[in-house]
């Protein structure tokens, strides 16, 4: 209280800046400081717990939530008045792929998607050099809080190649202790893409030996499965043998059914993770909200075709009857997947032809050859694999999963995006809208799920799951991650045809204490820390 009175005395300016009162402090030299960095007044808090939504002031100093209650404007430097808008934990994305991010240390994508917190090395794709990638954040912070996996693909490439082959027993202990090193660094836990080369030559007992180093450090295993189509039973029943082998937690990426045949099948494989569960693994799943995927053109071709990397392929890809048997196994795999052709296939990025852009397989073959079979649109696939690759787009999910997956208690919502660059290429929207289509879409357009409970997906969640344990709610003493917005206007603006499109309806993020976006403008400060799993070390 006596902090409250001597605050009062001091010399106040009130800046009105878009509807917003910015409090500014003019006290003389031997004044005391006001008790608080920043006060968010009139906010409606949904606190990340699934609670339902109170009115409250909230005070931060330090970075840090300093006190939750009815507080006056004159006692913080600076006053952002939320005017009856919701008040939610920063949202925290624990599925993406931004090692690229100290190129675009903004991140503006994630920010302006309410994202204060990215998980990256997702998918069996990381950094091998932990200490070296988090440490970066002193020297050149970031806009966001990010935190790494230490991921199966890239360390297996890194001690054994690229090749179709298990690792010799001394190749295991190798990648064992790239893992170790790699927790004790501060990754939060152990990564793999089994559709990928070279995480797809990997056997159960080969993953169950490197989890459980991670396991050993306090991290959790997150999983790219081996099939999210015809085989999606047996790849979730899988990831669900390494966690009860190797002793630790489960996340399943991305989960969904990417198989026409299987549309309406969610109730089964989410009954697989709940029947986990009930013997005692944790195990939880991610989600984007949109019925299409996006990843690379080649995981669509065999994988014997893709040992030890591109150049190899497109020697294989020469002779003549193994390029036909590589046709023929993946318009098998078409077949299976219950899709009639490839129009389902969309290109997101290629380099050689940048016209491609936004087009399906289906009409660039027609574009191309002027043919309309399933053997040319393999056949080209295949030569745009020899040219170098391509981004891109599957539309493979029904609707209905999607919303069966969202409305599971144990489903947090992520992205799965990179840090993307305005205007280039024509990539999934998921990346500029996911949060915002979650909260404008399917909670108050749909009415799938609630408010809060889809801020719980997005905040209490993710932190329990991946171990933020002062972060992911509205606590006094929790870090001060943040997210302003109108629940009544929040919604994605980007679409598949125009992804390049930041959502409405969200005004500030604030991350660690400090705006890096206020009143819907990015600001400059980088306030984002690093974030280092249970097995850290400091050296
Ligand atoms: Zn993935």
């Amino acid at each position: 209280m006596s902090l409250l009175l001597k605050s009062a005395a001091l010399v106040l300016t009130a800046l009105v800046i878009g509807g917003f009162v910015f409090t500014t402090l003019n006290a003389g030299a031997q004044a005391p400081a006001p008790p608080y960095d920043l006060l968010i007044t009139n906010a409606r808090i949904v606190d990340g717990g699934g609670n339902p939504w109170f009115r409250s002031d909230v005070a931060i100093k330090d970075g840090r939530i300093a006190l939750i209650g009815r507080l006056g404007p004159e006692t913080a430097i600076r006053t952002i008045d939320a005017h009856g808008q919701i008040l939610a934990p920063g949202f925290i994305d624990v599925h993406t792929h931004v090692e690229s991010i100290y190129n675009q240390p903004a991140a503006e994508n994630f920010v302006r998607m309410g994202v204060t917190t990215l998980v990256t090395g997702n998918c069996g794709s990381s950094t091998t050099e932990v200490a070296e990638f988090l440490g970066r954040s002193k020297e050149k912070p970031l806009a966001v809080n990010l935190a790494t996996l230490i991921a199966h693909g890239s360390v297996r490439r890194k001690v054994m190649g690229l090749g179709d082959r298990a690792p010799t027993p001394e190749e295991l202990k190798q990648m064992e202790s790239v893992v170790e090193q790699g927790m004790k660094d501060g990754a939060v836990g152990f990564s793999t893409g089994l559709i990928y080369v070279p995480g797809t030559y990997a056997r159960t007992d080969e993953i169950v030996s490197l989890a459980r180093v991670a396991g050993r450090y306090g991290g959790l295993y997150a999983t790219h499965m081996r099939n999210e189509g015809d085989k999606v039973a047996d790849a979730i029943r899988e990831s669900i043998q390494i966690g009860e082998q190797a002793g630790l937690p489960v996340e399943i990426s991305h989960f969904k059914i990417s198989n026409k045949k299987l549309w309406g099948q969610s109730p089964m494989t989410l009954g697989l993770v709940r029947e986990a569960r009930a013997r005692g693994l944790a195990v939880t799943v991610d989600q984007y909200a949109y019925t299409a995927s996006s990843t690379s053109l080649d995981s669509r071709l065999p994988a014997w075709l893709r040992a030890g990397g591109l150049d190899e392929a497109k020697k294989r890809l020469g002779d003549k009857a193994t390029r036909e048997r590589a046709i023929s196994e993946t318009k098998d795999a078409l077949k299976r997947s219950g899709f009639k052709d490839y129009s389902f296939a969309v290109v997101a990025s290629y380099g050689p032809d940048k016209s491609f852009n936004g087009k399906s397989i289906a009409e660039i073959t027609k574009q191309v050859k002027k043919k309309s079979d399933v053997t040319s649109q393999i056949e080209q696939m295949l030569e745009m694999y020899e040219a170098g690759g391509a981004g891109m787009i599957y539309h493979g999910m029904g609707e209905d999963d999607v919303k069966r997956i969202m409305q599971e208690p144990f489903t947090m919502i992520a992205s799965d995006s990179g840090v993307r660059q305005v205007d280039e290429s024509v990539p999934h929207p998921r990346g500029y809208g996911n949060n915002a289509r979650v909260l404008g879409r399917y909670v108050r357009e749909l009415k799938l799920i609630s408010l809060e409970d889809a801020i719980r997906k997005m905040t209490s969640l993710p932190a329990q799951t991946f171990g933020f344990r002062d972060r992911g709610l509205i606590r006094e003493g929790f870090a001060a991650d943040m997210v302003i917005f109108d629940e009544n206007t929040i919604i994605d603006q980007a679409t598949f045809d125009k992804p390049h499109q930041f959502p409405l309806g969200i005004s500030y993020v604030i991350v660690n204490g400090t705006p890096v976006l206020a009143d819907n403008q990015m600001t400059e400060a980088r306030s984002g820390v690093a974030l280092r799993g249970p097995g850290y070390l400091p050296q």
